[in-house]
């Protein structure tokens, strides 16, 4: 399972894909692809082959921002509603995420008791959240940051809002997840394998911080909101 992002203004969808089909080494189900186009998400998903998603990826979607995952099921059997990015009720949000949310069943009746949901996994609460969170603080980063503090298990998420295509919301805990840096684009990856041909340079991430993600830059902070600065280091390019 897997997880890779890309914002930038070369178009996403190869860059995803190609980063998937990297990550096929750990695993997966089903996987797919959510691409942020005039506005509007773009949404690819299948159970079974990254090169089956391939086939589904409407060569006309046209993306600058995007995130993509392979999915290994733990909450939920293997199948395409099942199959990451999860979007909120509106549409406005898409989310992916790997690992497991522990407390995903106390949300839902905590917080989520009127929202129709889409899908079986413990994931979908994650980002059913942040919308609700949204509505409430009107700003992004604010229902990210909120959304991220409630959550008890592993993750590596990524998250892209349609009222908002300069950023991608980043997060980990327990769950491993990079960041890439490179020139007019970043990009985000479970594993730097995913997305080397972009760039070889990656910051870590420590648990429970908050990235956000921009053409331009990269803004990591504590749960807090204090700013962390930390350098990048060089992945080695294996033969
Ligand atoms: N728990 C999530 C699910 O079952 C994510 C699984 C994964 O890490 O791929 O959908």
């Amino acid at each position: 399972c897997g997880i890779v992002g890309y914002i930038g203004y070369n178009d996403t969808k190869d860059i995803l894909l190609n980063g998937l089909e990297k990550l096929e080494y750990r695993g997966y189900d089903s996987a797919g692809i959510a691409m942020l186009d005039n506005d509007e998400i773009d949404l690819f998903k299948v159970k079974g082959r990254i090169a089956a998603l391939r086939q589904r990826v409407d060569d006309s979607a046209q993306a600058t921002i995007g995130i993509g995952h392979t999915r290994w099921a733990t909450h939920g059997g293997p199948s395409a509603e099942n199959a990451h990015p999860h979007q909120s009720a509106s549409g406005r949000f898409a989310l992916v995420h790997n690992g497991v949310i522990e407390n995903y069943q106390e949300l839902k009746r905590a917080y989520l008791d009127e929202v129709d949901f889409g899908s079986e996994t413990d994931t979908e609460i994650i980002v059913q959240l942040v919308e609700k969170y949204a509505e409430k603080y009107q700003d992004t980063a604010e229902a990210f940051r909120q959304t991220v503090s409630v959550l008890k298990g592993s993750y590596a998420l990524a998250l892209i809002d349609k009222a908002d295509n300069e950023a991608i919301y980043v997060a980990k805990n327990k769950s491993p997840l990079l960041v890439g840096l490179g020139d007019e684009f970043n990009v985000v990856a479970s594993d730097a394998m995913a997305t080397l041909k972009e760039t070889d340079q990656y910051l870590e991430l420590d648990d429970q911080e908050i990235v956000i993600v921009k053409r331009h830059s990269v803004d990591v902070q504590q749960l807090d909101g204090t700013p962390v600065t930390r350098e990048p280091f060089t992945a080695e390019i294996d033969a």
